[in-house]
């Protein structure tokens, strides 16, 4: 057991994952996580859920079985400006905020440049709560730029374990080097399986390798346990609040 929370997971709803909300539960609970989020993809992915989808989660127990289940997303960045593909009234409404770049949203073949202008812009969203997957080299950041404003927002990067085994291949020496600057400017970490199918929640080890590999603290990674992503996601939540009046 690594940590206590997988904060990135798909159901049917994303079009291209296998898994329901329950099977989701259930596997997290057989294998002793005490929390989940529910993470499907924006609206911009083909096949991926329509914005009613993400209004009507209110439906969702807080807890299935002993499993507490938060709302969420992982939108897409489409633009320069960071902006998402999910409107903000649908953001305020979730418990968590995952964004990343995709391809075949529109926002495809852009330079370094572009794409680190994107994530940093994304990273100072008041709604944003982790960067998803910045280590893929399809969409090359400036790593130390990335880290450097994680850490100044509080915001955190994710280590996907994915990453290392069905998704993003050549991601293994960045995610490495972006570890290694996460130890130093002490930006926060998330550990996750984004699992599209109920078998792979809560599969962390190869992430865990990396972060753990580059001296990266238990104390620096959100998920460690639920009672730290609560934590985290309250701070985020009064501070956006606060931004706002
Ligand atoms: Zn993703
Ligand atoms: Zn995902």
């Amino acid at each position: 057991m690594y940590c206590e929370a997988d904060l990135h997971t798909h159901t049917v709803a994303s079009g291209h994952a296998y898994s329901t909300v329950k099977e989701l539960a259930e596997a997290a609970a057989d294998k002793g996580l005490k929390l989940i989020a529910i993470t499907d993809h924006g609206l911009r992915m083909p096949g991926g859920p329509h914005e009613h989808y993400f209004h009507n989660l209110t439906a969702l127990p807080r807890k299935l079985g002993e499993v507490e289940v938060l709302r969420g997303v992982e939108a897409n960045i489409i633009d320069e400006e960071g902006h998402l593909d999910v409107p903000e009234e649908i953001l305020e409404k979730l418990d968590i905020v995952l964004a990343g770049f995709h391809s075949g949203v529109g926002f495809d073949g852009r330079s370094p440049e572009e794409y680190t202008r994107a994530a940093l812009a994304a990273l100072s969203h008041p709604l944003v709560h982790v960067l998803v997957h910045p280590g893929n080299p399809d969409f090359p950041v400036d790593l130390e730029a990335v880290a450097k404003a994680a850490a100044a927002h509080n915001k955190a990067l994710e280590f996907n374990n994915n990453s290392f085994s069905v998704s993003r291949p050549g991601s293994l020496p960045r995610c490495q080097q972006l570890a290694r600057l996460a130890k130093q400017y002490r930006s926060p970490v998330v550990i996750s399986s984004d699992a599209h199918i109920h078998t792979a929640v809560g599969n962390f080890v190869r992430a865990w390798q990396v972060v753990r590999g580059a001296g990266i603290g238990e104390d620096q990674i959100i998920n460690l346990t639920a009672g730290r992503v609560k934590e985290y996601l309250g701070w985020h939540r009064r501070r956006s609040r606060a931004g706002r009046r």
